[in-house]
């Protein structure tokens, strides 16, 4: 057999398909003229390599196999291991239906070793696995195995009793060469029982099943019984084509103990029918194949009965020679026996060290199973033990910088407020790592405007950009889809990491995020965006690591510009749960282009903004120096319908004009004579301008200048608010309006609202910025005390904490819900909470709660909440 041609190859033919495998354990099985060393050093070559390609049940099976020839040619101690080695990797693995066959296997071995108890353990602990594992198939096998055994120690009825039930019950699911064996113990059992009329049907039918059979053994088997049966009525001669074929197959097989078994048992059958030279005959020839192939134990009973049918014959002295040599064949198996036995027991405690073994391994498993609950819980824990005393910090930080503070304190209580952001955003971080690691994260897609999103970020982070003179712009094509579906939430959050990270290493230049997209199928499509900055860069062989946790460029970076190195890991996991993919091209010292591609849905609503119809009779005249930003401004104002001109001195305004859009990169303060000399020299008096200015810079203020139709509006500029800046100036009608301007508190006059907290801190935080907002406020405790008040007094909102003494939030918005009279609508309670996750907000929406802020709060969501949770009765405020 050829094995090197395998070996040579990638993975062995053989083990491509359990049709293979079975071919290739049949050849290694059949010697077939190859001696047995040889055999036996493939076999065990075949191990190594099916272990090598991580094959388990090539491995295991081939070991089974090896047990079994082992088993055969008497070296038991050998055997045993061999099929120890099976049945561990079988527990390690936790591979049932391969462990049954070799507890089979196995307690063929002990049957040989006499160790009969040992059997039929195994074969009892195969059957209830394979009972238990529902394998029907190999039930069947350890029945059949059963009846085999009986059938070795003589128990001949038992065994009837095993086969008999196979073939009753179990036929289908066995093999033809299976089943022939079945028919084969059935016939050998019936013979040992001397019920010899009955066993002839079995034999027939069993040698017409093996006609054609790969597997010739089953077939010699059959002949062997066939032999025996005939040997009660014939002599020698009328069975010797039977015998001469039988030993054809051994032969061919290369399992001449087959042939040497069948003529011990015929010499034992003429024995002990008085048939005495024929039954010498046959064990002579018994006995000289048992010394030629070394089958130990067969010539030493053979040797027995050789003795006793001479001393029958009077044959005295030749009945000794053979006892003397049957003692010392008798003497040496034994300690050979001895010696397996003791393998054996040394075995057993090998056994049971690989089930200790694996006990431990069980409970190691599940140990860190409950670590990793633990670690779940602890920073669930951990976070909102955090975020409770940082509501206190970061309100009270607000409410102090609005009084009037000397200027080294208000640096101080901004740096308390920037300091506590920045913790904030690291617990979130650290949260959203171990959420995406443990797969709990779940994404909520909804409608969205993708550049709102974008110009939204752009502009909450500009301040860093702006303060060190750096351009932040966001660029789409005019055709971008305008509404899509996707979760904000966690789109917002990846641009706020690549937008936010461009700002922190961007010293100078400009950084643009620019939108792409393509179309995919017929409702999605692939956004693209790109954050191109022109700061410190990276070297080519950090760019894949930054997108490990906790790594950052280069070990200094921490301290030079802070963060967690976990920013990029979150986005890179939010992408790919999105279906896309991140990436970065980057140069030292030149910049880096973060670029990544989302898959979403397009949106089947159309999007609520119209074009201003009135527009296009109107003129925009555009100033500035910035090719870039004025190509942008340039495109949303064309989009929104108006005439365009671009100039670079605001002096060179032309009188077709209707309003004048100035981007100043720099603060000028002659900006107001200015416009006032433009209005009068193109005789518009009213001529609207709409000045652009950086966040951070110096803005204008034009409120002593009496200068009216003129408006100042933020950079990066948003598409909303400078349409909304627009529709006022040119006094559009279809305008809807734009988002409170900054500083623009609304003024809730008169709302009556319940604040249930127990942290002290807290509750001035609510107190003082709902009562900034013109509410008046009440606040209680804990639960019991809201619901007292609640029944005492009516309100128009409640602000409800979830964790507290007495009575937690929860139930006591139970119980106020219990009380109310819906007639009259029910109060919106909104809950206050630390726990940020999904799973709370659910548990707070099913205890009645309307809506859940997490905290810590800012004083825009409190009036988002109010707006939205107070809906259509918001008019009477
Ligand atoms: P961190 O919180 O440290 O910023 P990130 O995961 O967001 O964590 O980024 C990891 C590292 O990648 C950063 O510390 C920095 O070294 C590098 N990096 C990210 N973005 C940029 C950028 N635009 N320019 C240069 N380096 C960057």
């Amino acid at each position: 057999m050829d094995l090197a041609h395998d070996i040579d190859g990638d993975r062995p033919s053989w083990l491509n398909s359990q049709e293979a495998l079975d071919l290739f354990v049949l050849r290694l099985t059949r010697p077939q003229g190859r001696d047995q060393d040889t055999s036996f050093a493939e076999a065990w070559e075949a191990v190594e390599l099916a272990s090598l390609h991580g094959h388990l049940l090539a491995q295991t099976t081939i070991l089974r196999h090896i047990c079994e020839m082992l088993r055969e040619i008497g070296r038991l101690g050998e055997a045993l291991e061999a099929g120890q080695r099976a049945l561990d990797i079988c527990d390690r693995h936790e591979i049932y239906g391969e462990k049954t066959r070799i507890l089979v296997s196995l307690a063929g071995c002990r049957i040989h070793i006499g160790d009969h108890a040992g059997a039929f353990a195994h074969l009892a602990e195969a059957e209830s696995i394979a009972k238990v594992h529902c394998l029907r198939h190999q039930i069947a096998e350890v029945l059949v195995a059963e009846g085999a055994y009986y059938g070795r120690i003589k128990a001949a009825a038992k065994s009837l009793e095993y086969s008999l039930q196979v073939e009753r019950d179990y036929s289908d699911t066995l093999s033809t060469p299976k089943l022939v064996n079945i028919l084969n113990n059935i016939a050998g059992s019936l013979n040992d029982l001397r019920r010899y009329s009955e066993a002839t049907p079995y034999i027939e039918k069993g040698l017409a099943l093996a006609v054609g059979m790969k597997d010739e053994l089953p077939k010699a088997f059959l002949l062997g019984n066939k032999a025996v049966l005939l040997s009660q009525t014939c002599g020698l001669d009328e069975i010797k084509s039977i015998i001469s074929e039988v030993e054809a197959i051994a032969h061919r097989c290369g399992r001449h103990f087959v042939y040497a078994a069948l003529m011990e048992e015929l010499g034992v059958s003429y024995l002990e029918s008085g048939r005495l030279p024929e039954s010498q005959e046959c064990l002579q020839k018994a006995k000289e194949l048992g010394i030629t192939y070394s089958f130990k134990s067969l010539v030493r009973t053979v040797c027995k009965h050789l003795a006793q049918s001479y001393e029958v014959s009077g044959r005295p002295a030749e009945a000794l020679t053979e006892l003397k040599a049957a003692l010392e064949i008798a003497e040496d198996s034994l300690s050979h026996d001895v010696d397996a036995a003791i393998k054996n027991a040394l075995l057993r405690q090998d056994a049971d060290f690989a089930k200790r073994q694996s006990e431990l391994m069980r409970k190691g498993k599940e140990e860190a199973e409950s670590a990793s609950k633990a670690k779940s819980e602890f920073l669930a824990n951990i976070s909102h033990e955090i975020r409770t005393p940082l509501n206190g910090v970061l309100g009270m930080a607000s409410i102090l910088l609005e009084t009037d503070l000397k200027p080294e304190q208000r640096e101080y209580a901004d740096l308390i407020r920037a300091s506590g952001d920045a913790l904030l955003g690291v617990i979130g971080n650290v949260l959203d790592i171990s959420k995406i690691e443990a797969g709990k994260l779940v994404l909520e897609p909804k409608e969205l405007d993708f550049i709102e999103l974008c110009d939204d970020v752009a502009a909450a982070l500009a301040v860093r950009a702006h303060e060190k003179g750096v351009e932040l712009s966001v660029l789409a094509p005019m055709n971008f889809p305008t509404l899509l579906v996707g979760d904000s939430t966690r789109i917002r959050q990846i641009l706020v990491n690549l937008v936010g990270n461009a700002t922190k290493f961007t010293e100078e230049g400009e950084i643009v995020v620019n939108l792409n997209w393509t179309e995919i199928a017929s409702t999605g499509v692939r956004v693209r965006i790109e954050v191109v900055d022109s700061g410190i860069g990276i070297p080519a062989d950090r760019q894949l690591s930054i997108f490990d946790s906790f790594t950052q460029a280069d070990g200094s970076t921490s301290r030079r510009f802070g963060g967690s190195g976990l920013g990029l890991t979150i986005s890179k996991k939010l992408v790919e749960l999105m279906g896309g993919s991140i990436g970065v091209n980057s140069e030292p010292d030149k910049g880096s282009t973060f670029w990544c591609e989302l898959l979403l849905e397009r949106s089947t609503k159309t999007p609520r903004e119209t074009l201003f119809q009135d527009i296009p009779t109107k003129h925009a005249t555009l100033v500035g120096s910035n090719p870039r930003t004025l190509g942008l401004l340039s495109d949303i104002l064309t989009a929104s319908g108006l005439k365009v001109s671009v100039i670079s001195d605001i002096r060179d305004a032309r009188p077709e004009t209707d309003i004048v859009i100035a981007d100043m990169a720099a603060h000028n303060p002659q900006l107001a004579e200015l416009m006032k000399q433009v209005r009068t020299e193109l005789l518009k008096p009213r001529l609207p301008f709409l000045v652009l200015t950086p966040i951070g810079g110096r803005t204008y203020d034009f409120s002593e200048t009496h200068l009216e139709e003129v408006q100042v509006m933020l950079k990066p500029v948003r598409r909303k608010k400078l349409r909304a800046a627009l529709g006022e100036l040119l006094h559009l009608e279809q305008v809807h309006a734009g988002p409170e301007r900054r500083g623009e508190k609304p003024n809730f006059g008169g709302l009556r609202i319940l604040v249930v907290e127990d942290n002290v801190v807290n509750q001035m935080v609510a107190e003082t910025l709902l009562t900034s907002l013109g509410c008046q406020v009440e606040v209680a405790g804990d639960g019991k005390h809201a619901l007292k008040r609640f029944e005492e007094k009516s309100f128009d909102f409640i602000f409800m904490d979830c964790q507290m003494p007495i009575m937690d939030g929860y139930e006591a918005t139970r119980r106020i819900r219990q009380k109310e009279d819906r007639t009259n609508g029910t109060i919106p309670i909104v809950a206050m909470t630390a726990n940020a996750s999904e799973t709370d907000r659910e548990e707070c929406l099913a205890a009645g709660m309307d809506d859940f802020l997490p905290k810590p709060i800012t004083e825009a969501e409190l009036i988002d909440s109010i707006r939205t949770n107070l809906g259509s009765r918001m008019h009477s405020f």
